[in-house]
């Protein structure tokens, strides 16, 4: 054991999805900076003017005038392109980088081994791929305030230094003392922005969960019962979100009244007073206003950034961790080629316990010791919970044993890259899965090259080619929630089929019978028989009637092997078989 299914993932860790956007987001920025000095200039006309008016109006009627409109057309004609491709190219830059963060961490989760997705809910890798991509794509717009914003901030304090250095000393403590204000308010706001995104991730999580157990819920008419579960969960985002708000805006809304308010009056009171005495003309004091409404802008939307950027902050967090899973099961850094398997198995002393499962629970697979040799046919019973299903998915490798191994023709299974090793594998679970598209792409999903003929004959040898003829639109007949309606035995011959198009080596059956009647359990048992020709099988059943006619079958119970042989022997030497018969009329 001791292996972990997380590793050190920051932020620097995401650089490559910059791929790109990278050159796009420099020029990007550099404009910003360009914006900024064409808005740092304003305050500077009313200076000069103002001044000038003051001082000699003639000058101002005969030159000043003109200089002013050459100047402004200027800065205009730098101002309008730069601001436009400032925010047009950051935007793409960061969309982007955005597109690249959802693809792989798409990809990530298809990467991640089956442990991964008992830790996570359906619903929070939902939440993770859409609502927390989104918070990171909105904060686009913070990053370009955050470049913007403090340009436009040094701008302005320079020019103020070069008009008045006492005012603007003045003015610089105010904003420290804002700028303070916000860094104190900062870790808080960060805080409760990831309560808020948990909490949306838990409805999220719940609704999914809901949605997909609907006939459940209709059946035992225990829709309150959802809505209730729903209900709490959102109560819970409400009061998150409430709390957010409020502490928001007691924070951004003391901040304006500091800086629209109490500030001016400040600015206004000295520099008057400083007129009078000679010290400052009216323009300086008109162009100090000016910066002081630039400056407050700017320090407010900072602040504003500042709070906003925190749900984008926390989204990235979040990504992180979960670009830090990593699954359990891992291919082998130089695995061994898989060439001519012949599908013997062998499990050597398996010990097994569930990743997640509480210390108490004992071991689900105790010591087990099974051979079988290429193309068996195996069955597997015993009562529910002894361990048969998480023999297969050993078999499968979707989970490692904590100790012993599992052999495939002599290797270790760890030894293969896990492509190869499920190339010759093939399961058929309970009840079969279909993803919404045409029975013909359902099928390709075994051998994506695989043409018509191909699969007619797949379907004849697995006894589905019959209904499938006899639908509308055959092999272009629609599957999944809106398309055709498939009885449970035709999924359980469709799926075989799918499996004579891949043609593994080792199949496995995972009581493909029990939700099934008789009649559909015969059609289902003749299509089985065809496939294990040439193949290893192994075939969990409930029922004995599906599995009687095996090679050999192994009892377990607790997680071990109690006895093993041919139906009829195991009927005379093993009570627990024996119950078994006796309960099941006509075996
Ligand atoms: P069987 O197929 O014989 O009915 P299983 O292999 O499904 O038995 O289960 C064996 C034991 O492992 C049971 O006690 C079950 O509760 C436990 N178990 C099955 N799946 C998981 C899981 N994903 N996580 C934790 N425990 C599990």
């Amino acid at each position: 054991m001791g292996e972990t299914h997380q590793r050190r993932f920051g932020w620097k860790d995401m650089s490559p999805f910059l791929k790109g956007s990278r050159l796009i987001l420099a020029i990007g920025l550099v404009l910003g900076l360009v914006d900024a000095a064409a808005q740092a200039c304003v305050p500077l006309f009313f200076r000069y003017a103002l001044n000038l008016v003051q001082v000699n109006p003639g000058a101002f009627v005969e030159r000043g005038m003109v200089n002013m409109l050459l100047v402004g057309t200027a800065i205009l004609v730098v101002f309008l392109p730069a601001a436009y491709y400032f925010h047009v190219l950051t935007m793409i830059g960061f969309m982007r980088f955005c597109r690249n963060l959802q693809v792989q961490l798409y990809r990530h989760v298809l990467r991640m081994s089956v442990d991964f997705f008992q830790r996570y809910q359906v619903g929070e890798i939902n939440a993770r791929l859409n609502n927390d991509v989104e918070a990171v794509a909105n904060g686009a717009g913070f990053v370009m305030s955050l470049v913007w914003a403090p340009a436009l901030l040094v701008y302005s304090l320079v020019m103020m230094l070069w008009i008045d250095i006492p005012l603007t000393l003045i003015c610089t403590a105010m904003l420290v003392g804002i700028a303070l204000l916000t860094v104190l308010a900062m870790p808080k706001l960060k805080e409760w922005n990831r309560d808020v995104r948990d909490a949306s991730g838990e409805v999220s999580a719940v609704v999914t969960e809901y949605v997909g157990i609907f006939g459940l819920l209709k059946a035992y008419s225990r829709e309150d019962f959802a809505a209730m579960r729903v209900e709490t969960k959102s109560d819970a985002l409400l009061l998150q979100r409430e709390k957010v708000a409020r502490w928001q805006h007691a924070f951004t809304d003391s901040m304006q009244t500091l800086t629209r308010f109490v500030a001016p009056l400040i600015i206004l009171f000295i520099g008057a007073y400083w007129i009078t005495k000679g010290r400052l003309l009216a323009g300086d004091l008109a162009a100090f206003w000016g910066y002081w409404l630039q400056l407050s802008a700017v320090v407010q939307g900072l602040v504003f950034t500042f709070s906003g950027m925190m749900s984008s902050v926390a989204a990235m967090d979040r990504l992180c961790a979960f670009f830090a899973e990593q699954p359990l099961v891992k291919d082998p850094e130089i695995p061994l080629p898989l060439d001519g398997c012949r599908g013997g198995i062998e499990l050597r002393d398996v010990h097994f316990r569930y990743p997640l499962a509480e210390s108490e629970e004992g071991p689900v697979l105790r010591g087990l010791n099974l051979k079988i040799q290429p193309g068996e046919n195996l069955a597997l019973v015993g009562p529910s919970g002894a361990g048969k299903s998480t023999l297969l998915t050993l078999i499968l490798r979707f989970h490692d044993p904590d100790s012993g191994a599992v052999l495939l023709d002599g290797q270790d299974l760890r030894a293969f890259s896990q492509k190869e090793l499920h190339a010759e594998m093939g399961i058929v679970l309970q009840e079969s899965l279909f993803f919404s598209g045409t029975i013909g792409d359902n099928m390709r999903l075994a051998r994506p090259d695989a043409d018509d003929a191909a699969i007619w004959a797949a379907l004849e040898a697995a006894n589905a080619a019959e209904f499938v003829r006899e639908l509308p639109r055959g092999l272009d007949s629609v599957l999944g929630e809106r398309g055709a309606k498939l009885s449970g035995g035709q999924k359980q011959r469709l799926a075989i089929a799918r499996l004579f198009l891949k043609d593994p080596k080792i199949v496995m059956f995972d009581e493909p019978t029990s939700a099934l009647d008789a009649d559909s359990e015969a059609h289902v048992k003749e299509a089985m028989k065809r496939l294990f020709k040439d193949r290893t099988s192994i075939t969990v059943a409930h029922r004995l009637s599906t599995v009687k006619d095996a090679d050999r079958i192994i009892v377990m119970d607790k997680g071990a092997i109690i006895a093993e042989g041919r139906h009829a022997e195991l009927r005379i030497n093993c009570p627990l078989y024996a119950e078994f018969c006796a309960r099941q009329a006509g075996v």
